[in-house]
């Protein structure tokens, strides 16, 4: 079964194109970045089954605002968002809150994330993004082509708006350093200029930075439906199996399902969003995964004559145009996995939402919360276990999954198979913390 495959130093190298012959590999998590990375891994001539314990895009995957936002490389943590955030902690419905009940447990995370914000660790983690996003980007309409999702692709350009002129003018010298890594973004400094972009936004709004080469999908959930149809029908195998161990033995791995039954395996990727560190513990990786949880709602199709995604930097919150309605959401809550979800913070996004465009419609919406699964420096774990080279861990992209699920595919992918990554996965080891 396994014999045409070599192991060096733990990674995988193709000996036969023969689809019976292929490595055994287990996917966990049909998010996003699970079967993504599934379906390279099956072009690459293994047997892929990913396993859910709920099934395809039961996560962060499903509801997300849908941006393939290219431009975003930098870390999260950054001197200006230090700044920020006691200000928006004393809004308790401001872009950024920690329920009381998890004040204490985020702790530890709050202070890798303050230490995140080194100049020198925002410069490496910028590093690390700019490669990741470069190389999703190049693969992105490639994947899209070989999977039949390409119609999903919008190329609707993304503005970012702006009331305060001082904040505008303090975000420029980042667009400019983007822009040295081939970004193309507008500095828009008129209302005037601002309606030409995007009818009907309050003229508080002066201010502005449009990228047009900012991409989006028509709706997160359906795509990545369209990408489990597509993996199954290249035959690979999706099962509903929660998995709560991973088990070395010598040279084998295996997993342990929730309902008590084993399964060997020849690899195993572990890509469960925000649940990921839970498994990477059992091999005794303890990685610093907390959620950011997210909130939106989704406005039925006509809420707004939405010509392109809109980002209100200074509130937190994004409005995105799906073909299943207008998505209005965003904000960061550090509340973990179990509280249960606050919508009066969806509500408070789609009042100031409806304060900023004055005719949107704002009746019937469904409202939804999502778990990011969020790193302290922003770059996602891509590599190998500590105690085993057969298991590759693939998750933390935190606010950018979608975005930079092609790029991780690949690379997982392609350090699972044996062959070179195209990027080195040094900088994204889960050994760094
Ligand atoms: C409000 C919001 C807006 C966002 N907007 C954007 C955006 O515009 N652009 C962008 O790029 N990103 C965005 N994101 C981030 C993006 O959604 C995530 O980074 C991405 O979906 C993570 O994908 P994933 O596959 O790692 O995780 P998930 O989609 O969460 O998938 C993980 C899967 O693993 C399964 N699982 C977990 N544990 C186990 C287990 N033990 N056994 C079996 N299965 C298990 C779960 O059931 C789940 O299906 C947004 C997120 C939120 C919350």
């Amino acid at each position: 079964m396994f014999s045409s495959y070599l192991y060096q130093g733990g990674a995988m190298s193709k000996q036969s194109d023969n689809r019976m012959d292929g490595p055994d590999i287990v996917v966990i998590g049909a998010g996003i970045i699970g079967i993504t990375a599934a379906i390279e891994l099956l072009s690459r001539g293994a047997r892929v089954t990913v396993m859910d314990r709920t099934g395809v895009a039961a996560g962060a995957s499903q509801g997300n605002a849908g941006a393939f936002a290219f431009s975003d490389a930098s870390p999260l943590a950054s001197p200006g968002i230090i700044r920020k955030a006691p200000k928006w902690l004393f809004d308790p419905l401001g872009p950024l809150s920690i329920p009381l009940p998890y004040a204490v447990r985020i702790a530890p995370w709050m202070y890798r994330f303050w230490r995140a914000s080194r100049a020198d660790q925002v410069a490496r983690g910028t590093e690390a993004l700019t490669a990741l996003m470069r190389v999703s980007r190049d693969h992105l309409e490639n994947f899209m082509e070989r999977t039949g999702t390409r119609h999903m692709l919008h190329h609707h350009g993304n503005l970012q708006l702006y009331e305060d002129k001082a904040a505008f003018k303090a975000v420029l010298p980042l667009w400019q350093r983007r822009a040295e890594h081939g970004v193309d973004y507008t500095a828009l400094e008129s209302v005037d200029a601002i309606k030409e972009a995007q009818a009907g936004i309050h003229p508080r709004f002066s201010r502005a930075i449009l990228t047009p080469a900012w991409l989006g999908i028509s709706d997160p959930k359906d795509y990545t439906m369209a990408l489990g149809r597509y993996f199954e029908g290249a035959g690979g195998r999706i099962e509903i199996s929660g998995v709560k161990a991973l088990e070395v033995a010598g040279d084998r791995v295996s997993l342990l399902r929730d309902d008590g039954m084993r399964r060997e395996a020849d690899h195993i990727v572990v890509a469960a969003g925000a649940w990921s560190h839970y498994l990477a513990r059992t091999l005794g990786d303890h990685i610093p995964l907390e959620t950011e949880r997210g909130y939106n709602t989704t406005l039925p199709i006509g809420a707004f004559d939405l010509k392109r995604q809109l980002s209100f930097e200074e509130h937190g919150f994004i409005v995105s145009p799906l073909t299943t309605g207008i998505r209005v959401g965003g904000a960061v809550e550090l509340g973990g996995l179990k509280l249960p979800p606050n919508y009066s913070r969806a509500d408070a996004m789609l009042r100031k939402a409806k304060m900023f465009l004055p005719k949107l419609k704002i009746a019937n919406g469904r409202q939804w919360m999502g778990f990011r699964p969020s790193l302290p420096d922003s770059v996602p774990v891509i590599g190998p276990a500590t105690q085993s080279s057969r298991v590759t861990y693939a998750f933390g992209h935190g606010h950018l999954g979608l975005t930079q699920s092609a790029g991780t595919a690949k690379l997982v992918a392609q350090h699972v198979m044996g062959e070179t990554p195209e990027v080195d996965l040094f900088p994204y080891r889960a050994q760094r913390f």
